[in-house]
């Protein structure tokens, strides 16, 4: 057994619960239309907006994922 990186629940296997994987798909595929969007917008960029910007109706969820990654690209 292992724990999501996010929400430290546990699971069978991967890195990510059901519901966090469900969000960092949903924000991988909303990545993809704001590049089509804002062209030169990074992922990172893309990531601090999405956990900075509270009117931004992405879920609670995917905004922990956002921060999650945020930090590991900092590492
Ligand atoms: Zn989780």
């Amino acid at each position: 057994m292992v724990k999501c990186v996010v929400c430290q629940s546990t699971i069978e296997k991967g890195e990510y619960c059901d519901a966090h994987t469900i969000a960092k798909n949903n924000l991988e595929k909303r990545f993809s239309d704001w590049q089509k969007a804002y062209e030169k917008m990074s992922w990172k960029e893309y990531l601090t907006r999405i956990s900075d910007d509270a009117d931004i109706p992405v879920g609670e969820w995917a905004k922990e994922v956002a921060i999650y990654l945020l930090e590991q690209n900092k590492k």
